[in-house]
């Protein structure tokens, strides 16, 4: 379809019942290879879900100056990272894009201008954890970029513009880590699961105490939240997503934490359903 025609069409995506959204704590871009209680958790939770028409992941891995959304037909697997083994640059997600929801979310977003890309593709914050919800790639998807010039509030402005999506079919992920410090990371404990320093403990518990009573004024302001905030969360990018499937939640739905350990000290991989 041509966008003039979409132009003309009330919408390309049908009504819905109200389709769960995700936060993923995705961790390292080995999970996308390695078998882990992460990925075992990834993949349960992938069977409780209907089947998406389409999906938009917000990736800690895509920071740009404004907001993108990807509107190519083919997104390239990108490998962003270094210093992993060759199997885990041979892995391609073939999922194809869709221009048809990159359009919906410019047309319905006025919080911010939101600008089509058509350089990016997937990077592993995307590909790595949806190579287990949807292993055979047959579901379309895009990214919509992380604006490093919006304040946390204004990325949860922008998030619950986006949540008529729901109603439409589509999946929101994001893609991130709430607890994502790699300068402290114990090396020799990497994968120690369950191990945290005491600070991410603390981090850990406040933040879910502040998810599970859908305080997200105390999660939006992060940076008032002390010692172990800050340490939690040196830069934004692996927090900034949590704000985003936060902004999604309708008052009365259930929202379910898994994936919910710490590992290597100073990570966590807490995950969210709602809906
Ligand atoms: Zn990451």
């Amino acid at each position: 379809m041509h966008l003039q025609e979409l132009h003309k069409t009330a919408s390309y995506f049908p009504s819905t019942s109200l389709m769960p959204c995700l936060f993923l704590g995705h961790g390292s871009p080995m999970n996308a290879i390695e078998e882990n209680e992460f990925v075992i958790g990834f993949r349960k939770i992938a069977l409780e879900l209907p089947k998406p028409k389409a999906i938009l992941c917000i990736s800690a891995h895509w920071e740009t100056k404004g907001t993108r959304v990807t509107n190519m037909l083919y997104p390239k697997t990108i490998h962003d990272f270094g210093g992993f083994p060759k199997a885990l640059f041979d892995v391609q997600y073939p999922a194809k894009g869709s221009p048809e929801l990159a359009f919906e979310i410019k047309k319905n977003t006025t919080k911010t201008e939101v600008q089509f890309d058509e350089n990016w593709g997937l990077d592993h914050g995307a590909w790595s954890v949806l190579k287990h919800l949807f292993p055979l790639a047959d579901v379309p998807i895009i990214q919509m970029s992380l604006d490093v010039n919006l304040s946390p509030q204004g990325h949860y402005d922008v998030a619950k513009q986006l949540a008529e999506l729901r109603r439409k079919g589509i999946l929101i992920i994001g893609s991130g880590n709430m607890i994502h410090n790699l300068g402290l990371v114990h090396w020799q404990k990497l994968n120690d699961i369950g191990f945290a320093y005491d600070w991410a403990i603390e981090a850990r518990e406040k933040m879910n105490h502040f998810i599970l009573n859908d305080d997200h004024d105390s999660l939006i302001h992060y940076k008032n939240n002390g010692h172990s905030f800050q340490l939690s969360i040196p830069t934004p990018e692996h927090y900034i997503p949590l704000l985003y499937v936060l902004a999604l939640k309708e008052k009365t739905e259930d929202l379910n934490l898994f994936n919910d350990k710490a590992l290597a000290g100073s990570l966590t991989m807490t995950s969210i359903k709602i809906g």
